[in-house]
């Protein structure tokens, strides 16, 4: 394993979802597909932190930001793009009036960190971190999924127990609230996490991280028919199905 290794929620999670996917995809650098759901996801999120870095934050300059933003390349045809472009604008329309009616201050968009869980370097990016007018702090994590997450499974998802680790063991403050932001639907659904789950959390990314550095890559084949990698990996059960089905 090399010196240089670091853990972070997306390499934890493909660990967790079948660990022959995170050998392909992190130590064999094979090339995962991007699909046109996280094509714009990425778009909004630039959109986003271009507009909070702004001196002006103002309903014109949101949208500029967005055009600026917007790439054609990933999307499968001109309709597509004419869609998710539609779907994007209104998205920030109601982003917009939920920010201008919002009585926090936008103190990090976009925030990258590095940090260490037990032995191992931890490294992520925090989409927003804002600050109440008393002085509280609420983690963000912007989704661009078309359909909120209900509450129990925001709770369950370990990516903000993370981060309010990072964000204690960096900034020195533990935030009051975290939220997924589902921009889809203009709806944040918050978390409430115990100090105990995000012990749990910080204990699954030391053994996961233990599980890579002693090179445990064991195929998960229950999960192969909605891998990704489903036609590239030599265990997939799907590729076998494949090969049968052509000969
Ligand atoms: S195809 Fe199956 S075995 Fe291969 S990486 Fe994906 S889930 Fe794992």
């Amino acid at each position: 394993m090399r010196q240089d290794f670091k853990i972070s929620y997306s390499r934890i999670n493909s660990y967790l979802f079948c660990p022959y996917k995170y050998k392909l995809v992190y130590l064999d650098n094979i090339y995962v597909p991007v699909s046109v759901e996280i094509t714009f996801g990425r778009i909004i999120h630039k959109t986003l932190e271009q507009f909070h870095s702004l001196k002006e934050l103002n309903h014109d300059l949101l949208f500029e930001c967005y055009d600026d933003s917007w790439r054609n390349d990933g999307f499968d045809n001109p309709q597509q793009i004419f869609e998710y472009y539609q779907r994007g604008k209104q998205m920030l329309e109601n982003y917009y009036r939920s920010f201008k009616e919002s009585n926090t201050e936008v103190l990090y968009v976009e925030k990258a960190f590095d940090t260490n869980i037990g032995k191992y370097k931890f490294m992520g990016i925090i989409d927003r971190i804002d600050r109440y007018p008393d002085g509280a702090y609420e983690i963000i994590d912007y989704k661009t999924h078309i359909r909120a997450w209900d509450p129990e499974k925001v709770n369950k998802d370990l990516q903000l127990s993370f981060y309010a680790y990072a964000c204690k063991s960096i900034f020195g403050f533990g935030p009051k609230k975290m939220s997924v932001y589902f921009l889809s639907e203009n709806k944040k659904v918050y978390a409430v996490k115990s100090l105990s789950e995000i012990s749990n959390a910080i204990n699954v990314a030391i053994s996961t991280s233990e599980n890579i550095v002693a090179e445990n890559f064991d195929p998960d084949i229950s999960k192969c028919q909605v891998c990704d990698l489903k036609f590239k990996c030599r265990f997939s059960v799907c590729r076998v199905k494949n090969l049968h089905r052509r000969n």
